[in-house]
């Protein structure tokens, strides 16, 4: 058993729940009715360990759109589908040090790194083989992965936070219209299918246990502890978490690396999908927001995770 007394380690999570139920700082989303209409009270803790031991607390089971904590799972697709040299001929894999959705590319003219809006559209650009046409196999792909991440249970679409998100997508354009003047693209893209593909992935829904299950089978290198399957090879887990360890937390990503020391990756409708590897997926559910766009019950959570625990990747 990866943790010993695991009734004990419970007990001490609860605590630490309710000890950051009270925050009630932070602003829900609002540049969608969608997420502005949220409740912003809830808050959900979910984890999932390595060999399967599970502990849901709080509204585990409101789903939520997943916005950018697609970002992970459509890279580490694209990496599948064609490998690492070819994808990082159209995206990088440095920090930004920007906002985002900035309107700003590297030196190359490629997005900075996969964790940030135009990495996100760009990746999605790769989700399809040369010659490949069929947009709704494309969604079915990325709707099964995270059905076989999540250990099998379904997955949800909200179609109205996808057209209130392609409604409001100017800033996604801008970045889409810029990165085609750089060529960036792959040959023979669609924009305009990108992007409605991107929002498209947004607006996939799960709840807080399926997510801890997603950031467990990412722990466990690749293989969900649930159901056994091997969904992504070892390898494509390493990439992924070296860029959710140096990109995940926006602005904040140097900081929560410091001071947390975990992989992770938040997503604007309050999410926060952590990876302790060899050990556990966790996910935190809360939308009420920090400036920086993450959830701030999320980060106070995982504050006094590593503080209670010897999470902290130099500590493991
Ligand atoms: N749909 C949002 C966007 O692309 C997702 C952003 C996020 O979660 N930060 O702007």
């Amino acid at each position: 058993m990866v943790i010993r007394d695991f009734d004990e380690f419970c007990r001490d999570i609860t605590d630490i729940y309710e000890s950051t139920l009270p925050n009630g700082e932070g602003q829900v989303a609002s540049y969608i009715p969608q997420l502005a209409r949220v409740n912003p009270d809830q808050f959900a803790v979910s984890l999932c360990t390595v060999d399967g031991q599970r502990l849901s607390l709080g509204d585990s089971k409101v789903d939520f759109s997943v916005q950018s904590t697609c970002k992970p799972i459509n890279y580490s697709l694209a990496l599948q589908l064609h490998g690492e040299h070819i994808v990082h001929r159209h995206v990088g894999r440095e920090p930004s040090g920007r906002g985002f959705n900035e309107l700003t590319l590297n030196h190359d003219g490629r997005p900075h790194n996969p964790m940030i809006n135009a990495g996100a559209i760009m990746c999605c650009s790769l989700l399809k083989r040369e010659g490949e046409v069929n947009v709704a196999d494309r969604f079915d792909l990325v709707m099964d992965t995270w059905r076989r991440l999540g250990g099998g249970t379904r997955v949800k679409f909200n179609n109205s936070v996808y057209l209130s998100e392609r409604t409001t997508a100017d800033r996604n354009f801008a970045l889409g219209y810029f990165m085609r003047e750089k060529q960036a693209f792959p040959t023979s893209t669609d924009l305009l299918e990108t992007l409605e593909f991107y929002f498209q992935c947004c607006s996939i829904e799960v709840h807080a246990e399926q997510m801890a299950a997603v950031a467990a089978t990412l722990a466990n290198g690749g293989i969900c502890p649930i159901s056994g399957e091997r969904v992504f090879e070892t390898k494509t887990v390493q990439h992924c978490l070296s860029l959710m360890y140096s990109c995940g937390m926006y602005d904040y990503s140097g900081e929560f690396a410091f001071t947390i020391g975990l992989p992770a990756k938040s997503g604007v409708a309050g999410a926060l999908m952590i990876v302790v590897p060899n050990v556990m997926g966790i996910c935190t559910w809360s939308p009420r927001l920090d400036k920086l766009g993450n959830s701030v019950r999320g980060i106070e959570f995982c504050r006094r995770l590593v503080a209670t625990f010897n999470f902290h990747y130099d500590t493991l």
